[in-house]
Formats: C-alpha cells, structure tokens, sequence
C-alpha cells in the first residue's frame, strides 16, 4: 500500500466526537486502529504528521528487548512479572507485523534475528545473563562465545552473543503512514499539523479548532505542564541514527555470514545496527555527555564517533559511506516502563506516557483503546498496575527540585535497569 494522502489539513471549527485521541505515533495509531468497525466516531490530532515524531525517527527494530534486557526484567520483576513484561512488548510486534500483512503496508519489514553482542569480560557476562534468563523462562536462544561470534557477525571484537528470532525490522515512517490510509479507509478523521494547545473538561483546543469528545486518549510525547501534571513522569534519552549507501551483495555477506541481522552491544549506551531491505546499513548510538542532555545537539560529532566506533569493530565497512544522519528523543519514565492510566481526575481521559519502544507504544495504544471501547479482558487491572503512576523510584522527586531532573532522571533509570529488585512483587503476578 503506497501513500495516497499526503499531508492532511488542520483541524479548524468546533468539533464533537465519541472519542479524541490526540498524537500519531505508534501509540496513537495503534490506539485509532482498534476503532476502526467500533461505530464511535473519532478523531486524531497530530502537531505534526502521522509518525512525524520518534515513531518516523527510529531505527526500526521491531523487538520485545527495549531499554531493559529480559534479565533485567527477571531480577526486578521475579519471574511472573518479567514474562509479563515481554509478552506485553512481543504482544506489541505482533500486532505491527500482523498490521504490516493485514493491511499490505509497503514499509520494508524484514524478517530479522536479533544479536545482543557482549563486549570484553562484563559483556560475555551480560551475554549469559540473558541467555539464563530466556532459559528460565522457557524462550530459545542460540549463544556465541567469542570465537563462534565471526560465524554470524563480521567481526573479531565482541566476546560473545546471543540470537533469538521473532524479531522484525521496518521502516517506521512508512508504516506509520500506511496505518494512516487504513484508519481514513475505515472512517477516521485525522487532522495533522494540529497541536493541542489547551485542554478544559471534554474539549480540547488546537490554533484554528476544538474538539469535544466524550473519551480522550493522549498518546502524546514531551508532554507539557498545561496538559497534564503526568508530564513531570517523562524525560527523555537523545540518540542519533545514520544510515549508508547500500551495501554489495558481497560486503552483505562478509558483514552477515549467516543473512542479515539486527544488532546491539553491551555498552551502557549502546551502539546498534541493523541492515534494510536496500542494503543500506543503519547505525545507532550515543555518548554519555548527550543522552540526557535537557538539549537537542544536532552536531554529527556523536554519530561519528559512534560509527567510527563500529568500524573498528567490523573491517569491512572501513570504508562504507554514511549519507544522512538525524537525532531524536525518545520518551521515558524514571524506571523505563510506560505510564498508562485512566485520569482520576478526568475519567474520560486517558494517558499512554513514556514508551521506550515501538512495541510498548502499540501495545499500550491498543490497550487505553480497548478499555475505552470497554472491551476489558481478564489480565486489564495486572497491566493498569504495572503502568501505574505510583511507582517506587531510588531517589525521591523532591530531588529534583534541588539537584534538577536530568540528573535525579538518570540516576533513577540506572538504578532500575541495573540494580532494582522484587518490585511490589506481591501486586502484580503472584510468582508460583
Ligand atoms: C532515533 C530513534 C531511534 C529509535 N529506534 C527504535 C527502534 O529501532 N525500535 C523501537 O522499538 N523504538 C525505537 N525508538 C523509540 C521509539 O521510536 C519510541 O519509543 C516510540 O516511537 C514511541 O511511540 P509513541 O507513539 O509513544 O510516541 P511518538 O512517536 O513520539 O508519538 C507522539 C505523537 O504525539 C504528537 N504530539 C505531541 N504533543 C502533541 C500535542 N500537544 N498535540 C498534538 N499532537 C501532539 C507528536 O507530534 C507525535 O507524533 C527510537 C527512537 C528514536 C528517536
């Protein structure tokens, strides 16, 4: 399916509907997807266009692994909870992937393995931390040690890896787009350009219209103060993307000996790669000075670095060009896990905050969706808990009052992905 509408008009005049969801990334999408044939009218509002946002920015790793590896899940959650937490994100695949086929949408999924690569001694551990937690719970995997790993991947610098399958890789812009003709196919209204700019009971306000909706869905990203006081629970990780001219058939091959792959390291901020359908070889990362930083940097000094980092690593894209490069940031909570609720003091609205991952935000979407359309199914309240606002974090937020939010942030995210344990177990799953 190609793009048939291009951009779509502002949204101008009064307005009413049976419900409003406001943002177009894939939360938002996966959200309108799922009344599609409900009867309700609804409407979208996007400030800029469908996927315009870090859905359109990403690299397209379609993967439950997002910001916290299944060990990571394992040790904070026990072992209910960390399935819990990856069938919600490979939930979140399927439904894309289903979306991709259903819909016949022309955005390059590739059928991609992921490849967590370990880096010197504490990677190898990272490497079978993993593999221990997918073998405790039941999930296939393949491991490398150092001297397997050129079997699968070009490169001699890695000390080990694990494969799993069930991973995909897309190009998000172009489904976020296909999805827009399937919602206008199926009688949604999508205004672009139309930013929310105030919010009071059911109506919403834009620069040249309003809305009136019985339900609202904010499926925003960088919330502000003026919509919701849920915008002090973001933050964001800035990281920067490049991509090659394509690749030959034979430099595929010495990259990829066994067929291409997507890839990412053990670095604390990661590099990450994975090649698409043209053979063009996208590249990921990040430094420490930037990832956090409450700015944009749009210099490519970081990208460079990263890439310069990868050739290194991997001889022969020595001297593989790299064409474009962008930035980008990408939404988070303090303990990396998405804030989804019901507003207590507006019940009609709902808020999808904070998804680190194209699979959390479609997942998430589709389940403030289903619970508007009342459709509840048994697991409803588990996931409204583990989404919750009220959750428990290291370092007060008083704190950030004083020390400032990058800093009481990022000290927050390292602690839940590295060290954070037994999360109020006894809410969510009971372990067995
Ligand atoms: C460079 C980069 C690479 C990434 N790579 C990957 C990857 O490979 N795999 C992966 O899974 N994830 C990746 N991510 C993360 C992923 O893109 C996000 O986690 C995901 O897209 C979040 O989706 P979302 O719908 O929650 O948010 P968004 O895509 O940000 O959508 C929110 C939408 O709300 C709109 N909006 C905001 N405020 C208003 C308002 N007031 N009124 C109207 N509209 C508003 C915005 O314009 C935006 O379109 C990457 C992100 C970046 C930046």
């Amino acid at each position: 399916m190609g793009i048939k509408e291009p951009i779509r008009p502002p949204l101008m005049g009064q307005n009413k509907t049976d419900v409003l969801i406001v943002g177009a990334g894939a939360a938002g999408l996966a959200a309108a997807l799922r009344f599609v044939g409900s009867g309700k009218k609804v409407i979208l509002l996007d400030k800029n266009i469908c996927g315009g946002s870090s859905t359109g920015k990403s690299a397209g790793f379609l993967t439950p692994d997002s910001e916290l590896e299944l060990s990571q899940l394992l040790r904070k959650y026990g072992t209910n909870g960390a399935r819990d937490l990856w069938e919600v994100a490979a939930k979140g695949v399927d439904i894309m992937v289903d979306n991709i086929k259903k819909h016949k949408i022309d955005c390059d999924l590739q059928v991609q393995d992921c490849l967590f690569l370990g880096k010197g001694p504490s990677g190898w551990k990272d490497v079978q931390d993993e593999v221990n937690a997918r073998k405790s719970l039941g999930y296939s995997s393949t491991v490398y040690d150092e001297s397997q790993v050129p079997s699968v991947i070009g490169s001699k610098a890695y000390s080990g890896a694990i494969r799993y399958t069930g991973t995909y890789g897309v190009n998000a812009l172009l489904y976020a787009q296909g999805i827009k003709q399937v919602l206008l196919n199926g009688g949604i209204e999508i205004f672009e350009s139309s930013e929310v700019l105030s919010w009071e009971g059911h109506t919403v306000r834009t620069h040249l219209g309003s809305v009136t909706a019985d339900k609202i869905i904010f499926c925003i990203d960088k919330p502000k103060r003026y919509i919701t006081k849920y915008s002090e629970d973001v933050y964001h990780a800035q990281t920067f993307l490049s991509i090659s001219e394509p690749l030959g058939d034979s430099d595929v091959a010495e990259l990829f000996p066994q067929g291409p792959l997507q890839c990412w390291d053990s670095d604390i901020i990661y590099t990450y790669f994975r090649l698409t359908g043209s053979n063009r070889l996208l590249v990921g990362g990040g430094d420490m000075m930037t990832t956090y930083a409450k700015n944009d940097t749009t210099m490519p000094r970081v990208i460079d670095k990263v890439i310069n980092g990868l050739k290194e690593k991997i001889p022969s894209i020595q001297s593989l060009r790299f064409i474009q490069y962008w930035q980008g940031r990408i939404d988070m909570t303090r303990d990396l896990i998405p804030t989804v609720l019901v507003d207590p003091e507006h019940p009609w609205a709902h808020f999808v905050l904070g998804c680190v991952g194209l699979p959390w935000a479609t997942f998430c979407g589709t389940f403030a969706a289903r619970n508007v359309l009342d459709d509840k199914e048994l697991d409803n309240e588990k996931y409204y808990r583990y989404f919750s606002p009220a959750r428990k974090f290291l370092l007060p937020l008083w704190l950030e009052q004083v020390l400032g939010k990058r800093i009481v942030f990022t000290v927050n995210n390292a602690w839940a992905k590295y060290r954070q344990k037994n999360v109020d177990s006894k809410n969510y799953s009971q372990e067995k």
